[in-house]
């Protein structure tokens, strides 16, 4: 199938020419005529399948052909809600891509900046916004957003909305919304709480799914070396100058991990920089500029500050450190291989890590190829140790932790609400800075 036999618009079609789009991918060939004709969504997708494009052509498509007739100022027709900054920047600029040849205006807001411009932004008029939660409920709560216009409604990277807490404000936003919509879901795996929060979304729905294996399996070549943990620095530095690769990205579990790493690179003279959610939205974005524009070679990341993450060139993803939730490791290593492209993840793993091992192995149905020896090997014998459920139940905790972070926060947020009838808008610019830390 090509993307002219999928009958889009001209304008559309030219631009996705123009990014080298030739055929639509596995999802895209799956999810573009059900949203042509209407129904709603639930896609089970991981971030590099071509997901942004399989939602936003037959919403761009449609909107092309509404705006045809479309009088006065601009209205929000289309809305996407994405987890992080990272994410949003990056379906942004794939809108913006998509709709070059169009007379339409998208908007990306987030927090971690100023709100003043994105108000303005919104004052002015845009037909498509995407949005994380925390700064769009901001925004909402103070009247800067209407849905009174909106069509159509994209969640993206559901689960990862639920890791980070955002439930609540998800279900909140969602009330606010017109009943009569197309609504889409997607994320990339289905727990539970995901399958009845879609529920709570989508009217009559159809499900397209394209498993993580067959995305890791077909891609991406994987191995492992067994390491310790004081010998994974020694093997990073080692592969890392062995390494002809241009644009690397490495994993760390934690934010404190990563800045170690730069740390530990930095003194063999390795450049390398870390993003996660400690780092200011500048220092990040210009992390990742300088990596996208091939400055940087190394880039050093938490799992949630590498969502969003699409450079062109990334062949190869390391994880440092195993991440102790299955479906992640899929997440990182969808980070190379992206659309068509083919890439290699590899992964470090000491004696406590061994059952993230088996965990990874039962989700991709493979076992991960063993890379055997290397300069810094262990002499230790290898046991599986109890610690490993600590870890488990730290991570819970932090989990705890993050959500009832996320209450507080919301309960200043609306506290802040109320008091915001009273305050001017001037006041809420300070605020919002606090609050917000999506
Ligand atoms: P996504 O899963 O939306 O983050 O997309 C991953 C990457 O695939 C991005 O760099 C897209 O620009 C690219 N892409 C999406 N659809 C296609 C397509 N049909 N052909 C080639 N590349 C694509």
């Amino acid at each position: 199938m090509t993307f002219n036999e999928l009958g889009l618009e001209r304008a559309l079609l030219k631009a996705l020419n123009e990014q080298g789009y030739e055929r639509p991918t596995p999802i895209q060939e799956k999810s573009i005529p059900v949203l042509l004709k209407g129904k709603d969504l639930l896609g089970v997708a991981q971030t590099g399948t071509g997901k942004t494009a399989a939602f936003g052509i037959p919403i761009l498509n449609n909107l092309i052909i509404e705006n045809k007739t479309a009088k006065g100022k601009r209205k929000i027709k289309a809305l996407v809600i994405a987890p992080t900054r990272e994410l949003a920047i990056q379906i942004g600029d794939n809108f913006n891509a998509y709709i070059k040849y169009t007379n339409l205006k998208a908007a990306m807001i987030f927090g971690g900046v100023k709100p003043v411009q994105q108000i303005k932004t919104l004052k002015y008029g845009v037909d498509i916004l995407i949005a994380t939660p925390g700064r769009l409920l901001d925004l909402m709560s103070l009247g800067h957003v209407s849905f009174k216009d909106l069509k159509y409604v994209v969640l993206d990277e559901a689960d990862q909305m639920l890791d980070m807490g955002f439930i609540h404000d998800i279900k909140k936003i969602i009330t606010k919304l017109p009943p009569k919509r197309q609504s889409l879901f997607f994320s990339a795996t289905m727990p539970k709480s995901i399958v009845e929060l879609s529920k709570k979304m989508l009217g009559d729905f159809e499900r397209v799914t394209i498993k993580p294996q067959q995305a890791t399996a077909e891609k991406v070549t994987q191995g492992i070396y067994f390491v310790s943990k004081q010998n994974k620095p020694k093997l990073l530095i080692h592969l890392l100058e062995q390494t002809k690769n241009d644009s690397i990205l490495v994993f760390s579990r934690t934010k404190h991990g990563a800045n170690k790493i730069v740390k530990k690179l930095d003194n063999v003279g390795i450049k390398s920089a870390a993003i996660h959610g400690n780092k200011s939205q500048i220092a990040r974005q210009k992390a990742l500029t300088s990596f996208k524009e091939g400055k940087l070679k190394v880039l050093v990341a938490t799992d949630i500050a590498a969502r969003g993450i699409d450079v062109d060139d990334l062949s190869l993803v390391i994880n440092y450190d195993l991440p102790n939730v299955p479906e992640t490791y899929v997440h990182r290593i969808g980070r190379t291989g992206r659309a068509n492209a083919s890439g290699t993840a590899i992964s470090f793993c000491m004696n406590e890590e061994r059952p993230y091992l088996k965990d990874i192995e039962k989700l991709i149905k493979q076992k991960v190829p063993h890379l055997g020896e290397h300069p810094f090997m262990d002499d230790s014998k290898e046991t599986e140790t109890k610690p490993i459920q600590k870890e488990r139940k730290e991570t819970s905790n932090n989990q705890k932790k993050h959500q009832s972070r996320n209450k507080n926060k919301k309960n200043s947020r609306s506290r802040y609400s109320k008091r915001s009838n009273y305050k001017s808008k001037k006041n809420f610019t300070k605020k919002s800075k606090l609050g917000d830390k999506s």
